[in-house]
């Protein structure tokens, strides 16, 4: 080990924490923006609201992720986009805070190599669904990516520190076992993780696991058999590329324009 001969735990930290993280180098302009945009367009579905957030995998170092610094998904832009590398420790933090539960997206990238972009939400719908033990599965074509049973994340199982906040890489990585080769987990009494191989992929199972879950709970209320998505039905969104260009569009329309 490199530190075995510092004598006291503390000055071991203070060691550590003086070496720099090398980074990734910078990222394309276009791709930041569509960083942006995931969280702006989240924001006007409901899915983010003040809290939440989405990142990215560094296009040119699988070590490396994008998340923006503590800040409304809302009014992000690309000056708070931070880099960091897997057990989230910030590669240049100019003085920015950090979002708490920035372990959540580091642990995922770190488990699961074909996952390229991660969303963390609290959105409103996934709370009954994480408290109940209704399974929350698909009803809908279009969010049958959720084919198999959603699974749900105990964060008691691990241990909690700040209330039902992912404060550390211990509970990340918890979340991400839970989550498995899966597509969403949830978090019990607190949201879910959604994970995808690209950014409109998971805008879209973020926005669409929300809606199934609106969609299933109206079913459940009819109390009638309910019939699946089964997983020969199950098909990756087509025009994915025409859904995300109406979601920017209408998105750069509630900005005035502002937003390129
Ligand atoms: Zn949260």
């Amino acid at each position: 080990m490199l530190f075995t001969s510092v004598p006291h735990p503390e000055l071991q930290v203070l060691l550590l924490a003086d070496i720099p993280i090398p980074t990734a180098g910078p990222v394309d302009a276009e791709i930041i923006d569509d960083l942006l945009t995931a969280s702006h367009i989240l924001v006007q579905h409901g899915v983010l609201d003040a809290w939440g957030h989405v990142s990215i995998r560094h296009p040119a170092n699988p070590e490396r992720y994008l998340l923006s610094c503590a800040r409304a998904p809302a009014l992000v832009s690309a000056d708070d986009i931070m880099e960091f590398d897997l057990d989230s420790n910030p590669v240049d933090q100019r003085g920015r805070r950090m979002f708490l539960e920035r372990f959540i997206h580091g642990q995922a990238y770190r488990a699961r190599k074909d996952v390229n972009a991660v969303v963390h939400s609290h959105s409103p719908t996934m709370i009954p669904f994480s408290v109940t033990g209704e399974p929350l599965k698909a009803i809908s074509h279009i969010a049958s990516f959720l084919v198999k049973e959603v699974p749900v994340w105990e964060i008691r199982d691990v241990g909690i520190t700040q209330g039902l906040l992912v404060t550390n890489n211990t509970q990340g990585q918890s979340l991400a076992m839970t989550l498995g080769d899966g597509p969403v987990a949830l978090m019990r009494g607190h949201g879910n993780l959604v994970v995808a191989s690209d950014i409109k992929r998971v805008v879209h199972r973020a926005l669409y696991t929300e809606t199934n879950a609106q969609q299933l709970a109206m079913a459940l209320s009819f109390k009638r058999p309910i019939t699946f998505i089964a997983p020969d039905e199950s098909q990756d969104p087509k025009r994915l590329d025409d859904a995300w260009e109406a979601w920017k569009s209408e998105v750069k329309k509630d900005a005035g324009g502002s937003r390129k």
